[in-house]
């Protein structure tokens, strides 16, 4: 029986109920073996053809509609030894960005933002740290108090803090962490135009150790950055091959900062973008794919175009790190009229 007149008949046969969502079809979409010329040839559709499939895809394994709310909070920001040419908390920008410097923030000042998250109805809060990597001391011992007590309000407690050893992560895990986020940021290939300070075998690694720990992953990249169509189609390749798949997939589009070594790069078109959220999709049916960065500067049509590629998540409150973000009423009103529902959390 095909599927539409199967989905006729259930409507027929049900008496006017809600009809039940259609269970997902795992297996068979679920892969790790993708080709770049494949996810090329999938970033290279007609824009409709590729929304239309990865909006199949997204009605198969998200047919609730719900949009997750993370809220990012930079607990300690600027001076990163790190050089990432996209980001104005490098050190090595800090003259030009006159980005100020600041030390840790306090435990009690951490939960505190998270409480007011949680009020405004985010169910994920997200701490980063602009670190090269994780140092065991002080400093991590706090981080460990912030995650039990994000924890502790009921909200997912997601952290960004460098690169991490398996003890670290182990240490989170049993802080009860639920995610990880460390970003790919872009292709293999592209990469060392961007970063020179840390290889992206370092990134796979953390990402290894992370995975390891029974965390959950978030990792995702940024386009915009002068990568060509390759590299995002090698972006797309590297994250859908990790097995299984990262949790969560942020897609950023570059924020510009005046200071940074990629200021004067010209503004991403919205519609590669919504590219990049489809072939995402496709290649990662259950993942959260999240519009990150870059989102304030896309119309509420380009947003509502997003949804309808297969994001489900948004970084959500007036910041984000330190660049501004989109207003936190606008983002309930916008999912409402696209006819979705902010995501509860699991335990309400
Ligand atoms: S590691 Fe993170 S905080 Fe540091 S420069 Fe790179 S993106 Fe910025």
């Amino acid at each position: 029986m095909s599927e539409t007149l199967e989905t006729t008949n259930r409507i027929k046969g049900n008496g006017g109920r809600a009809e039940t969502p259609r269970e997902p079809k795992p297996a068979a979409e679920i892969r790790h073996d993708w080709r770049s010329d494949e996810v090329l040839a999938l970033l290279t559709l007609p824009l409709l053809d590729l929304v239309d499939q990865a909006r199949d895809m997204h009605r198969r394994f998200h047919a609730d509609g719900k949009v997750q709310l993370a809220s990012l909070l930079s607990i300690k920001t600027g001076a990163c030894p790190e050089d990432c040419k996209y980001c104005p908390q490098s050190a090595h920008y800090a003259k030009s960005t006159g980005l100020k410097r600041e030390t840790l923030l306090d435990v009690d000042e951490v939960l505190a933002k998270a409480r007011l998250a949680k009020d405004a109805g985010a169910t994920r809060f997200c701490m980063g740290a602009a670190w090269r990597e994780v140092k065991d001391g002080e400093a991590f011992d706090s981080v460990i108090e912030m995650v039990r007590g994000v924890r502790a309000l009921d909200m997912e407690a997601c952290v960004t803090l460098g690169m991490l050893t398996a003890a670290q992560a182990k240490r989170l895990a049993e802080a009860g962490l639920t995610a990880y986020n460390h970003n790919l940021d872009t292709s293999p290939e592209f990469y060392g135009e961007i970063i020179t300070t840390r290889t992206y075998q370092d990134r796979l690694d953390t990402l290894a150790h992370v995975r390891q720990a029974g965390i959950q992953v978030c990792c995702g990249g940024i386009i915009g950055m002068g990568e060509s169509l390759e590299d995002r189609a090698r972006l797309l390749e590297t994250l859908a091959n990790l097995d299984p798949h990262p949790e969560s997939v942020p897609i950023n589009a570059l924020v510009a900062v005046r200071g940074t070594p990629l200021e004067d790069r010209p503004p991403v078109d919205p519609i590669d973008l919504v590219r990049m959220v489809a072939a995402a999709r496709i290649l990662m049916p259950t993942s959260h794919v999240r519009l990150s960065a870059g989102r304030r500067a896309l119309s509420r049509e380009a947003q509502i175009l997003c949804f309808l590629a297969g994001a489900n998540s948004i970084f959500y409150g007036d910041k984000l790190l330190t660049t501004a973000n989109n207003d936190v009423a606008d983002d309930l009103a916008l999912i409402e009229e696209a006819g979705l529902s902010v995501k509860a959390h699991p335990s309400c």
